[in-house]
């Protein structure tokens, strides 16, 4: 069912955001609909809805609405100030409200159920003040106490200490208030039911995480919040479990290539280094041993220079080789020639 924000009267009787949070299978349910239609959701799986998701435990608090721009603010004194003055007619949406009710649309087409329910909320509480004395100051003060938590969760995380005393302040005895339901057929599952804050939702999900143990974790692949049993969890799901396989196979790779690129050089420094070895041992003029020795050492400098430029990526391995067989063919052919001058 999709809610229509328009101005015929408040077709709903109470509009509820209800959570339950299962341990079991580390995942969330919210629904949000009117109150009767969501209890026949819970225990007969029928009944109209405007959102009804199972996702994995703690999504509510990681994408929590939040409200950096204060665009809840700003449209709301935009109801509290113009709303209340003007004539509403079911037929036209006075040009005053226009910007506000595509404000509230975008933010329930948006499907965060905390934006959406609000969005909702505020609507509803709209309507239903607009005919009783200081309905504009009721439905300022409604409207404040549902965006509450958006201010708070822009600045912090929900389950960061600053962000639960933030939101504890000036906590009105109405916020407190909540309602436990316990499906008939479902009897272990404990839902919480809220209808004019959020605050209890919040709290009592911080508690339940408490009490079972579980720790939020930052994903070390894709930087995503989550829950799990143990620190020692640090993936957040399968997809990032698999990134990270694929990187660790990259890794090892890379460093095979860095190992197997260091002992072909090391191979060909050996067999020029024996050669000069044999040089020195074959009484050969000193003059042929400097001069062997200098284009070893110019061989050598070269190498280490393109060795390191295939580890950084830069020279193909086979390129490498192939000069490296190059070089010794220039010497094998140097030594065979014998008496020849090392130039
Ligand atoms: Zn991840």
């Amino acid at each position: 069912m999709i809610y229509e924000f328009n101005l015929k009267n408040p077709a709903f009787d109470r509009v509820v955001f209800l959570l339950t949070v299962d341990k079991k299978k580390m995942s969330e349910r919210v629904i949000i609909g009117e109150a009767g239609e969501v209890r026949l959701r819970l225990e007969r799986n029928i009944g109209d809805f405007f959102y009804d998701e199972v996702r994995p435990i703690g999504s509510l608090l990681f994408n929590f609405e939040t409200n950096p721009e204060r665009d809840w603010n700003v449209n709301l004194m935009q109801i509290y100030e113009k709303g209340f003055k003007i004539r509403l007619s079911v037929k036209s949406v006075p040009k005053a409200l226009n910007q506000c009710i595509n404000f509230l649309r975008g933010k329930y087409e948006n499907g965060e159920p905390s934006a959406m329910f609000a969005a909702i909320r505020i609507w509803e509480n709209y309507l239903r003040c607009y005919n009783i004395n200081h309905g504009a100051d009721i439905f300022k003060d409604r409207s404040a106490m549902l965006c509450k938590p958006f201010h708070a969760l822009s600045e912090y995380k929900a389950w960061e200490l600053e962000a639960v005393n933030a939101l504890q302040t000036a906590l009105h005895a109405e916020e407190s208030q909540v309602e436990l339901w316990y499906p008939v057929s479902k009897r272990p599952f404990e839902c919480v039911v809220t209808y004019s804050s959020f605050l209890t939702i919040i709290f009592y999900y911080l508690n339940k995480i408490e009490e079972w143990g579980l720790v939020f974790q930052e994903c070390k692949v894709c930087g995503s919040y989550f829950l799990t049993k143990s620190r020692h969890f640090e993936l957040c799901g399968d997809e990032c479990r698999k990134a990270q396989a694929i990187e660790a196979r990259r890794q090892f790779d890379e460093r095979n290539k860095d190992e197997k690129v260091e002992a072909i050089y090391e191979n060909h420094y050996q067999y020029w280094y024996n050669r000069l070895r044999r040089l020195k041992k074959s009484n050969a003029a000193e003059a042929d041993i400097l001069a062997f020795t200098n284009i070893f050492n110019k061989f050598r400098k070269e190498a280490v220079k393109r060795k390191n430029e295939v580890k950084s990526g830069k020279m193909k391995l086979s390129a490498f080789t192939s000069w490296l067989a190059e070089q010794q063919n220039i010497v094998d052919g140097v030594v065979k020639r014998g008496g020849e001058k090392w130039k």
